[in-house]
This record gives C-alpha cells, sequence and structure tokens, in this order.
C-alpha cells in the first residue's frame, strides 16, 4: 500500500518528540551501563545460581591437552564444531558454566521464550542434521533439543566439561598452547582457543536502592525458578506477581503470567514496538518436498530480500545523501505511527494504550513481535505501572515504589537484561607477551574481522565487536565457524603450529570498521538502550562493522585467499 503523504512538520515535530523522550530518558539515569549491575555475588548471589543444574557430580580437576577448546557451549561452539569434525579433527572440548549445551537456549528456558527470526532460517545445520523445524517460528525448548542433537551428532559430549567457569586463559610461550585455568581447579591446555561465551550470556539487573530487602521470592529471567512457579506457573494463581523491564523477554513472559497469576504488575521504563507474529505448524507437504542444501537456498533468499529493505525502498530516487536520509526516517516514522495504530486498536483503556507507545525510531531498541502480548493489558489481572522513562528506583520489603506507591508482591521477576557481547567474561584473557586483552581492548578494540586480535596467537572470538550485527545470529555465528574451521585447517594442513594476525592486517579492519560507523549515526539520538551503549558516547571503533553482512562474509574470504599476507605463520618451537 502506497504511504500516505504527509508534510514534513509532521515528520519533524515525531522527530521533537522522540528527542524529547529520549532526553527525559537520559536525564533520570546514572550515565551508560553504571545503572546495571551484572556482579551477582553477596546479597545478589542467589540471581547468577543455575537452577538447571541438578545433581552435579563432583569430579577430579582436569589437566590434559586438546586441540580445540571452546569457552562456552552455545550456538558459537556448536557451529564451529560441526564443521571442525568435518574438516577431520578429533580433540575438541566444550567448557561450559551451564550444565549441558546450548547457550542463550540452555539459560532462557522462561515460560513463553521462542525466537522471533523465522525457524527454517535460525535453526542451523538442518541440512546436516536433516531436520524439519515443528512451526514457522520455534519455541526454546525445541531450539535448545536440536543443540543437544547437534552435540550428539558431531560426538561434542565426549570432551565436554559443563558446569564449569573458564577464569583464565594465558598463552604459555614455552609450550605454545593456551593454558585454561577454571573454577574448578583445571588447568587444561590448547593448542586453540575459541571464545564463544556469547552475545548476550552475563544477566545484568538494575541497580536499585534496596533491592536486597525484598522479603518476597525474584529471579531474573534466565534464571526461572520452576520450583517456585511451578512447570505451568500453577503455582502462581494466588500470587501477585511483578515484573520489572518490557524488553523482548518480558513481551513473552507478561501473557504466559496473565493467563495464571492472582495479579500482575509491568513495571516498564521504555515501552518496546510490537509488531504482529503470525505462527503456523510447518506444512509437512512442503516439508516432504525439501531437497538437500534447501536451508542455504532458503537464507540466500532472505539475504537478498533483507537488502532490498525499507531503507533502500525509500532511497529510491533520492537526490542527495540529505533527502536520502529524510525519506528513510519518514518510512521509518510511518513504521512506527502504524506500531501506535495497532495498540490503540487492540488496547481497550486508552491512557494504558497511550503508555504503551513506543516513541523512537524503528532499530533503536530490538524491535518485538507478539500477538498477545498487547491484548494482556485488557485483562483485569494485568497493570501497566508507567515509570514514564524514569524506572523503579527503589525497592522496599514488600516491593517497587514508584510515585509514592509501594507495589506490594509475592513475586518480583527482573526482566532487566544482559552485558553486552563482552569477549572474556568471568575470565581473563592473556595473550603472548602477557598483554591481559582487556588492557589492549582499553585503548580501544583492535580486530581483523571482530575474530582475530593480534599478540593473542591461536584464538578466536566469536560473536563479538567489529563483526557483522545479523537479526539471524546463527547465520552470521557461522559464517564466522567457516571461517575459523578454514584457518585451523590451514594451519595444521601446512605443517604450522601457530597464527597470529599481523599488525597491518588488524590495522585495515580496525579502519574498514571506523569508515563505516558513520552509517549509525542515527543511533546516537536514539532513546538508551543496550543498541546504543544506553546512550554513551562511545569511540568509533569499538562496535559492529556496519558495512553489510554479504561484504563481511566477502572479507572474511579475502582474507584466507591471502593468509600468508594477513597472519604470521608458524611451526611449533622445539
Ligand atoms: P533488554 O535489555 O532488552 O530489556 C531490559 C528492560 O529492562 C528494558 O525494558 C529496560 O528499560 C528495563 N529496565 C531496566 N531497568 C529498569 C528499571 N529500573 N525500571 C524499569 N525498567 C527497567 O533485555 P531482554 O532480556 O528483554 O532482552 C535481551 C535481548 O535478548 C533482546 O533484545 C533480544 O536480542 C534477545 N531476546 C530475543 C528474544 C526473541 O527472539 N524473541 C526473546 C528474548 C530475548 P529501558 O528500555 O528503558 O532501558
Amino acid at each position: 500500500m502506497p504511504r500516505p503523504k504527509r508534510p514534513q512538520h509532521y515528520y519533524d515535530e515525531i522527530k521533537d518528540k522522540f528527542r524529547e523522550e529520549r532526553n527525559l530518558r537520559l536525564g533520570y539515569r546514572p550515565p551508560g551501563t553504571d545503572q546495571y549491575t551484572s556482579e551477582l555475588s553477596g546479597d545478589l548471589a542467589k540471581y547468577a545460581v543455575d537452577p538447571y543444574a541438578k545433581d552435579v557430580p563432583t569430579r577430579e580437576p582436569i589437566t590434559d591437552e586438546v586441540e580445540v577448546l571452546f569457552i562456552g557451549g552455545g550456538f558459537s561452539a556448536l557451529l564451529t564444531s560441526a564443521r571442525l569434525r568435518e574438516r577431520g579433527l578429533e580433540s575438541i572440548r566444550i567448557v561450559e558454566r551451564g550444565s549441558d549445551v546450548g547457550g542463550t537456549w540452555y539459560w532462557n528456558r522462561y515460560p513463553g521464550a521462542a525466537c522471533d527470526v523465522v525457524s527454517y532460517d535460525y535453526l542451523p545445520l538442518l541440512d546436516e542434521l536433516d531436520y524439519v523445524p515443528v512451526n514457522h517460528y520455534s519455541r526454546g525448548p525445541e531450539i535448545f533439543s536440536h543443540c543437544q542433537a547437534i552435540a550428539h551428532k558431531y560426538n561434542l559430549y565426549d570432551l565436554a566439561v559443563f558446569n564449569t567457569t573458564v577464569t583464565e586463559t594465558r598463552w604459555d610461550q614455552t609450550d605454545q598452547l593456551w593454558h585454561v585455568k577454571t573454577d574448578q581447579g583445571d588447568v587444561m591446555r590448547a593448542q586453540f582457543v575459541i571464545c564463544a561465551n556469547g552475545t548476550l550470556a552475563k544477566p545484568k539487573l538494575s541497580a536499585i536502592d534496596g533491592m536486597e530487602s525484598f522479603a518476597g521470592h525474584s529471579f531474573h529471567t534466565s534464571r526461572w525458578d520452576y520450583d517456585y512457579t511451578g512447570e505451568n506457573l500453577e503455582h502462581l494463581k494466588d500470587k501477585v506477581v511483578g515484573i520489572i523491564g518490557t524488553g523482548a523477554s518480558a513481551v513473552q513472559i507478561v501473557p504466559e503470567l496473565a493467563k495464571v497469576a492472582k495479579e500482575v504488575f509491568v513495571f516498564q521504563r521504555t515501552p518496546s514496538s510490537i509488531d504482529i507474529r503470525d505462527d503456523w505448524p510447518t506444512d509437512p507437504n512442503w516439508a516432504r518436498k525439501l531437497q538437500p542444501g534447501w536451508q542455504h537456498k532458503r537464507r540466500e533468499k532472505v539475504l537478498a530480500a533483507v537488502e532490498n529493505s525499507l531503507e533502500k525502498r525509500a532511497a529510491k530516487g533520492a537526490t542527495s545523501p540529505e533527502e536520502k536520509l529524510r525519506k528513510q526516517e519518514n518510512a521509518n516514522i510511518d513504521y512506527m505511527m502504524r506500531i501506535h495504530r495497532r495498540i490503540d486498536e487492540i488496547v481497550d483503556d486508552p491512557s494504558t494504550a497511550d503508555a504503551l507507545k513506543p516513541w523512537y525510531m524503528f532499530m533503536c531498541k530490538r524491535p518485538c513481535f507478539h500477538n498477545e502480548y498487547l491484548p494482556s493489558f485488557n485483562l483485569p489481572n494485568v497493570h501497566l505501572v508507567d515509570t514514564q522513562g524514569q524506572g523503579i528506583t527503589q525497592i522496599s520489603p514488600q516491593g517497587p515504589v514508584f510515585d509514592g506507591k509501594e507495589y506490594g508482591l509475592d513475586l518480583l521477576i527482573y526482566a532487566t537484561g544482559f552485558e553486552v557481547q563482552q569477549t572474556g567474561i568471568y575470565n581473563d584473557i592473556v595473550g603472548a607477551g602477557g598483554v591481559n586483552l582487556q588492557d589492549k581492548y582499553a585503548q580501544g578494540i583492535r580486530t581483523l574481522l571482530g575474530i582475530h586480535t593480534a599478540g593473542f596467537p591461536n584464538l578466536f572470538i566469536m560473536g563479538g565487536y567489529q563483526a557483522s550485527f545479523q537479526f539471524n545470529l546463527t547465520e552470521m555465528l557461522q559464517t564466522q565457524g567457516d571461517h575459523i574451521a578454514a584457518c585451523i585447517d590451514y594451519v595444521r594442513a601446512n605443517g604450522h603450529h601457530v597464527i597470529d594476525v599481523k599488525d597491518e592486517a588488524e590495522e585495515w579492519w580496525v579502519q574498514n570498521v571506523i569508515q563505516h560507523r558513520g552509517k549509525t549515526n542515527r543511533s546516537e539520538e536514539c532513546t538508551p538502550g543496550y543498541y546504543n551503549f544506553e546512550g554513551n558516547e562511545q569511540r568509533r571503533q569499538d562496535g559492529n562493522y556496519n558495512g553489510g553482512f554479504r561484504q563481511y562474509f566477502q572479507h572474511q574470504g579475502q582474507v584466507r585467499e591471502k593468509m600468508e599476507d594477513n597472519f604470521h605463520l608458524a611451526a611449533r618451537k622445539d
């Protein structure tokens, strides 16, 4: 449908309102990520405890040597391992904090957990596993099972070590191996280490005055306590439940709470944009006709479609960069106003509907898709507590306090998200010459492709900064896994032992990242959130590579075509 023609002042006034709402929020908060805490120790230690690890067996410390060691057992490790196995690598160990593989899908077992990327694109290695997802969108348990199926198929359980957190990863110049220490007293050695600890792995809590004093039960969304709620939330029917946060996790949880709990209070600081999410069971006739290689072809097609995106369509016929940007922004605002109209159509109470309207550009925050979230607010047991950008800043023994009112709760759920893309969470990474990776990054992140960083031989980083961001994360991780497996294969096939990126190759990529960061200016104008470092100024190189996913993929290939130019490669010293 063509967009209605509106005068420019209509768009300018909405942009003014976006700015106002952003400034309001920045004014309320401590700067950047300081408003959060992810150091979950002392009184807060209970929020980090793994509720899914039952009867963890004790074991002796491990001191052996493997070829490849993954820190983390989520999709990064699984996808790379699959490719390494295909290339004949035998000695692969996953070291994982949880009690199974799965990463995000191990931890996020909250009711309603599902993925917003179409399952046929998101679930990886479907050809290899000869599996077709059950629905158009996969639910959490199916994705978790798929992770386990990958680990079984590629024999990754054999050497895996669970319930174990890596605390130090140090390159030893003498034996030219990584020495990996853990909280279980292990000192494992590995030729190659792959940081596969995920992009949103460490839960964070909003640091709220009095939070330790809360007398009811509480947990973070990624540590769902089914002992308390019951498997089907049946224990909540006489409970008053509160949830802090309205991001993608809360949007999926609230409708489930709404169906069961006696009362639900949703404490909102900034609303999410919620679009339609139509789901359906996979058509068995379609599934039967799928030919080998179907997923790869499908992903290619989706990628091509994305390139012909909203942005490009808006830019059609643009005469100057300013005109192009204006058209882009106007199309974005039209989309957001459609999101507003949808809220008015669904939510009965006009003031609740108004409070649920997001005032920022599309993609300033992670967009959400759900058909039941907005209708939940029409139920008599569900109450929106809109803090109008301020957030909950005080919790009493009874519950959150806002605007002089205390909300007495039995259960308080923190849907406050995760620390973003830190390489080496819980873990000190020390490279050749004793340099700590965090100290190197303190001067600005420096990598080649977000994967290699000079002075850290035989170390590969997955899902970190300076890589391309993809809404379908598994596709991006698969390209990184393919690249890493090819690099390791090259080292082995050519009689080398060590691979370390050259300074000039690293510098080339840093400049590439900086050059394309210009395209993200809009995110500086966005309402604060983890996409824009909570509104903090950021060094230009400390972010994602924004040159496009296809280009990122092509650069990986080009780097591999000139291995000897881009890397120091050497045999093992005697
Ligand atoms: P987010 O970081 O997206 O959301 C945190 C929420 O907590 C925000 O709404 C934030 O408000 C709010 N908040 C923080 N402090 C306070 C406070 N003091 N008072 C009130 N509210 C507060 O975390 P999520 O766990 O929701 O999502 C993390 C990411 O995980 C997603 O963005 C997505 O990438 C992924 N995910 C994907 C899913 C999917 O595929 N469907 C499902 C779930 C997660 P404010 O916005 O103002 O900062």
